[in-house]
Parts: structure tokens; C-alpha cells; sequence
């Protein structure tokens, strides 16, 4: 079933959108099924569980971290994260930027937006993203790739398309306001169910979870 549905996104997906797999709550059997697919690209949203994964995945597995991350956390997810998609406030880019400086090491990061409605409060609003990379140049051990958003959770495909166009707006805005910022390149938006309307809008990398390996059991 994982190879089928991989095999079916591979083929869907235009060329220039990266796929990450979602892997949260799925054993690691599930993620090696993947894996011999040929996907290296997997998303994680808890620290632990990331960490528990990392050391028993092969080496060249790419892992997304793509959940809240407290700043107490910070030392299970950095060693082993290609990049932290949900960096969600100035407090916690400031820890990464103390443990990156401290190890010697430099972090790949996406902005959280906050861009959908009601049901999440995290992310940084547009005027927060564009106040952070105009003080980009302070840290020196981050690398910003660009932005992380999730539309509402509606069925009315017309609010998420209209979540998504605000976000490729600011996405645009961000780029031709810092072009010294060379490797702000992704817009990291669309999940299961609406990541068709994200391509168009768009993203270069969609995070899918359900649609590879079904229902996750909490
Ligand atoms: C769980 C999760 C996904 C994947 O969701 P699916 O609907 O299962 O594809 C994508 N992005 C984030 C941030 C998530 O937490």
C-alpha cells in the first residue's frame, strides 16, 4: 500500500515540488517500506520520536522537523534534523541560534506563517516574517529557506486556495525584499488533502502523511 501510494505521488507530482513523508506515529517498518521506494525526505513532529527514529533509520534519511518545538527539546532534534520547517517565534530561533553557535554547526530553517483561520495560533504574521529577515544578517548560524504554512481545515477548497495565495504573496514579497538571502527558496505548503491546490499556488515541497500511510492511530 506505501509503495502504491508513493508510486502514485511520484507520478503527480510536478517536477521542482519535493516530497516530504510524514511519518509521525508510523514504526519505523513503515518508514524503511518508503525508504526502498527511494524516499528520503521524512517529516517529523515530536522531538522524541524523531530523535528514537533518526538512530534507527539509515544515515542518508533527510528529516523534516515539522512541529512545535520547545527550547528544552532543542538538543533531540538539531543533531539530527536536515531542517526545522516550524521555527514559529523570535524566542525560539534565538535558542537555535545559541546551540547552533555552541556546537559549530549551522541550521536549515522555514518560518512558520500563520496563515490559516481560527483553529492554530502559531506562526509568525507576514509583518513578523518580513521584521525577522530585515535582522536576518544577526545569525549567522541559520540558514532561512524560506516559509512553512498550513491553510485552514475546511472543505471549501476557495479558503484554502485563498490561504495559500497569501502566503505565495508573501513568500514573493520576501524574496524580492532579500535577494542577498540566497537560499530562501521553499514555500513548504500542502498536505493530503489539499495539496493539489498548494502546487498551484506555488509549493515547492509538500508534507503528506495520511495519503502515503494511511490513518495515523494516536
Ligand atoms: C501531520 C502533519 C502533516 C501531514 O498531514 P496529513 O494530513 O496526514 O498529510 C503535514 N504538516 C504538518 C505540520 C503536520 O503536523
Amino acid at each position: 500500500m506505501i509503495a502504491h501510494n508513493l508510486e502514485e505521488l511520484y507520478k503527480e507530482l510536478p517536477q521542482g515540488v519535493r516530497l516530504v513523508a510524514v511519518s509521525k506515529f508510523h514504526p519505523i517498518s513503515e518508514l524503511l517500506e518508503a525508504y526502498a521506494m527511494g524516499q528520503r525526505a521524512f517529516g517529523e513532529n515530536r522531538p522524541q520520536e524523531m530523535a528514537a527514529k533518526a538512530v534507527q533509520m539509515p544515515q542518508d534519511v533527510e528529516w523534516h522537523f515539522i512541529g512545535h518545538l520547545q527550547t528544552n527539546k532543542l538538543k533531540l532534534v538539531l543533531p539530527y534534523a536536515y531542517i526545522v520547517e516550524s521555527v514559529d517565534s523570535v524566542h525560539l530561533l534565538d535558542a537555535i541560534e545559541g546551540w547552533a553557535g555552541l556546537h559549530d554547526r549551522t541550521v536549515r530553517v522555514l518560518l512558520e506563517v500563520h496563515i490559516g483561520a481560527e483553529e492554530t495560533k502559531q506562526g509568525f504574521s507576514d509583518s513578523e516574517v518580513l521584521q525577522l529577515l530585515s535582522a536576518a544578517g544577526e545569525y549567522h548560524h541559520i540558514v532561512f529557506c524560506g516559509l512553512m504554512g498550513m491553510a485552514s481545515h475546511t472543505d471549501d477548497e476557495e479558503a484554502v486556495a485563498a490561504d495559500f495565495a497569501r502566503i505565495k504573496a508573501l513568500f514573493d514579497r520576501c524574496s524580492e525584499s532579500f535577494p542577498q538571502l540566497g537560499d530562501f527558496r521553499q514555500l513548504s505548503i500542502g498536505m493530503s488533502d489539499d495539496w493539489r491546490i498548494a502546487v498551484r499556488y506555488g509549493s515547492t515541497e509538500v508534507r503528506i502523511g495520511t495519503a502515503i500511510f494511511g490513518p495515523r492511530s494516536y
